[in-house]
């Protein structure tokens, strides 16, 4: 091949790879988020037609053959996540139009009437039936405690060890600290912690998890 021939080859060749970039990121910089209003509808939908609920399903079976492998002890726990995870608030996200609204969400926790999630609550009676010790960890601050306590038992968690809620500067901390700090001080006072319930990774990660068990949710997302 001559010399012309060859530059011209390349001088192609380079014309084709910057014409395919620029179509490429071209086409990034024009991808159109979906409408709110189609996201929400397909998030309902999602709740409303069983496909969350087969979702779950197959969530706790995985987490019932797992737990079911292991042996509990006197001390062993599993730390179980409050919104989304025990409780179901699908009723308030509904009532909030699927965003969030401060006051609407103090009222309806305060109320004390939110149903449970029946799936978690069946893991719950699963994980009491192998000795297991129950505790609730939640981001809900103190002034909500004796509300949510009663709200657990009248979603039917009868029996659990203890509820934690955030106090004074721990407001402050990140959710997956805060939690994560909450394991630590818990493996201190001798328990061993067999799982983590929660709806967020947040719930989940960081010291002592144990066997995670990762409840769905497409109603938030808690990033930190
Ligand atoms: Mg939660």
């Amino acid at each position: 091949m001559n010399i012309f021939f060859k530059h011209k080859l390349t001088l192609k060749l380079t014309l084709k790879l910057t014409l395919t970039l620029s179509l490429f990121l071209l086409s990034c910089a024009t991808e159109k988020p979906l409408n709110l209003s189609v996201a929400r509808e397909e998030v309902k939908q999602y709740y409303e037609s069983g496909n969350f609920d087969e979702e779950l399903n197959n969530v706790i079976a995985e987490a019932k053959r797992k737990f079911d492998k292991i042996e509990f002890n006197e001390n062993s726990v599993v730390i179980f996540d409050v919104d989304e995870t025990a409780l179901d608030n699908y009723g308030l996200a509904e009532k909030m139009g699927f965003g969030y609204i401060y006051e609407t969400n103090k009222i309806w926790n305060a109320e004390g009437k939110t149903p449970p999630i029946p799936q978690v609550k069946e893991l719950y009676d699963f994980l009491l039936s192998k000795g297991a010790k129950i505790i609730f960890l939640t981001g809900r601050n103190f002034p909500e405690y004796n509300a949510t306590y009663s709200n657990l038992k009248y979603a039917g968690y009868a029996t659990f060890d203890t509820l934690i809620t955030q106090i004074g500067d721990e407001k402050k901390m990140k959710a997956q600290e805060f939690k994560s700090s909450k394991r630590v001080w818990l493996t201190e006072q001798d328990y061993e912690i067999a799982g983590t319930v929660g709806d967020q990774w947040s719930d989940l990660e960081g010291e002592y998890h144990g066997i995670q068990v990762k409840i769905p949710n497409y109603l938030y997302l808690i990033e930190d």
